[in-house]
C-alpha cells in the first residue's frame, strides 16, 4: 500500500512524503514513491499524517460506568459506587465495554493502550476485532494470601493472547501497594522476570497509601528490575522521584484532578530525565479517553508558574516515542521500519492553522476527532466510519449492558 501526497510529522517538522508500506510496517518514505503493480494507492491529498498516539493507562470496560459515580471523594467514589457496580459487569459486557473505549480512543488518533481489568480475555477478543494494539493486564489483588486465581488467570491470558497479530501484548497488573501483599508483589516481579513481562501498577495515587508502605519499600521488593510502568505517582515527595529511574510513569493527571486526587510531579520526572507517559484512567474517572486532551491539562498545569515548562517537544514525546517505550513495543516515530501506526488530520482543520506552527497548534488549540486512524497499515477509523465493527450493533449492546450494571433503566 502507498500512502501518497500527504504532509508527514518527521522530527517535529512537517514534510511532503509518500509513505510506502508492507506487511504493516513502513518500508519506504520519499517524496514521490511509484506505484508497483498489484499494489494500492491512498490518496491523502490535504492531509496531514503523525505517529499514532499511545493511552498509557485505562480500564477500557469502565465505559459502561461512564457518569456512573460524579462530584465524590475517591474512597466514596471506588467502595461505595464503583466496586459494587463491577461485580455485575459480565464477559459479554466487558467485551462491548472495551469496543465502545476503543471507538472513541480511535476517534482521538489513538492506536494503542494499556489495560487493568477483568474478563481481560474478552477485552482481547475487543481488541482482535477492532485491529487496535493494546497491552492488557488482568488487575491483581490478594488478602490473606489468597488472590481467588488471578494470577492463574493472567498467566493463561498470557497464554492465548501474547503477539497475537503483533498487537495484543500481555502483561501483569497488580492493582496498586494498599491492595497487594509484599510476598504477592515479590510473586509478580518473579514471574515478570521470568516471562520478560512488562509490569503495571497504580502507584501513590493518594496521600493515604503512605500508612501501609513507603515508596521504597516497594519499589525494593524488584519493581526497579523489570519493565515497569508505575501509574498517577501523583503523591510522591520529590526526594522519591529517583526510585522510578528505568520506569515509564503514565500520568494520569485529568482523573487525579477529577477525583481530588492532586497534581503529578511532572517537571520533577523531567528534571529526572523519565520518560513519562500519559494515561488516561479508565472512563468512570476521567470521562473521555482523549490523551491529545489529557496531556494539554498536563502542559496547562506545569506551566502555571513557569511557561518553560513541559515544553513542546517532550510533551509530544510523551504521547508518542514514549508510549510505545512504555509498552515494550517497537513505534513512535514515522521511520523506515516502525509499524504503520497514524494518526491523520485534515490540514485545513481551522485550529491547525497556521500550518507552519502545526505541532504548537495540535497540543495547544486541537480538541476535534481526528480525520483517520490507522494500526499495522489497516484503518480502525476514516472519515467518521469504523471499518471493523457496526456502530449500532456495538451501540445497542453496550447500552443494555450499561444499564443492567448501573441499574439505571431509561
Ligand atoms: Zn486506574
Amino acid at each position: 500500500m502507498i500512502l501518497r501526497n500527504a504532509k508527514v510529522l518527521i522530527n517535529y517538522t512537517l514534510q511532503r512524503a509518500d509513505i510506502r508500506i508492507h506487511d504493516g510496517k513502513i518500508i519506504e518514505i520519499s517524496e514521490n514513491i511509484e506505484r508497483n503493480d498489484g499494489e494500492e494507492v491512498v490518496d491523502l491529498s490535504g492531509k496531514i499524517i503523525t505517529p499514532g498516539f499511545v493511552n498509557t493507562h485505562t480500564h477500557a470496560s469502565m465505559s459502561l460506568l461512564r457518569g456512573y459515580a460524579e462530584d465524590l471523594p475517591f474512597n466514596d467514589w471506588l467502595f461505595k459506587k464503583i466496586l459494587p457496580a463491577e461485580e455485575k459487569i459480565t464477559p459479554e459486557g466487558a467485551y462491548y465495554g472495551a469496543l465502545l473505549s476503543m471507538m472513541e480512543m480511535a476517534t482521538h488518533g489513538i492506536v494503542a493502550f494499556c489495560d487493568m481489568y477483568f474478563h481481560e480475555d474478552m477485552v482481547a477478543k475487543a481488541v482482535a476485532d477492532f485491529g487496535m494494539k493494546a497491552l492488557l493486564t488482568r488487575g491483581l489483588v490478594d488478602s490473606n494470601g489468597d488472590d481467588n486465581g488471578r494470577l492463574d488467570e493472567n498467566i493463561a491470558l498470557y497464554k492465548k493472547w501474547h503477539g497475537y497479530e503483533d498487537r495484543i501484548f500481555v502483561g501483569l497488573g497488580p492493582h496498586a501497594p494498599y491492595t497487594c501483599s509484599k510476598t504477592y508483589l515479590s510473586r509478580i516481579i518473579d514471574l515478570a522476570k521470568s516471562n520478560d513481562m512488562v509490569v503495571t501498577m497504580h502507584f501513590f495515587e493518594n496521600l493515604w497509601e503512605y500508612e501501609k508502605y513507603t515508596p521504597k519499600e516497594i519499589i525494593e521488593l524488584g519493581f526497579d528490575k523489570v519493565h515497569f510502568i508505575p501509574v498517577h505517582c501523583t503523591q510522591l515527595k520529590p526526594e522519591d522521584i529517583e526510585l522510578l529511574n528505568g520506569s515509564y510513569p503514565s500520568i494520569n493527571t485529568v482523573s487525579n484532578m477529577k477525583l481530588g486526587n492532586g497534581i503529578p510531579p511532572v517537571e520533577d520526572m523531567l528534571n529526572n530525565d523519565l520518560p513519562i507517559t500519559i494515561g488516561t484512567d479508565g472512563p468512570a474517572s476521567n470521562n473521555s479517553q482523549n490523551v491529545l486532551f489529557d496531556l494539554r491539562v498536563s502542559i496547562l498545569l506545569q506551566k502555571r508558574n513557569d511557561p518553560k515548562n513541559f515544553v513542546l517537544n517532550k510533551a509530544f514525546d510523551s504521547i508518542t516515542k514514549n508510549g510505545y517505550r512504555a509498552l515494550n513495543i517497537p513505534g513512535g516515530e514515522i521511520v523506515v521500519g516502525n509499524p504503520a501506526d497514524f494518526a491523520i488530520f485534515d490540514e485545513e482543520h481551522i485550529q491547525l492553522q497556521p500550518l507552519q506552527n502545526f505541532l504548537e497548534n495540535l497540543l495547544h488549540a486541537y480538541t476535534d476527532k481526528v480525520y483517520a486512524t490507522m494500526v499495522n497499515g489497516k484503518f480502525v477509523y476514516i472519515d467518521g466510519k469504523f471499518p471493523t465493527v457496526n456502530i449500532k450493533e456495538v451501540l445497542s449492546k453496550f447500552t443494555t449492558f450499561s444499564k443492567r450494571v448501573t441499574g439505571i433503566e431509561n
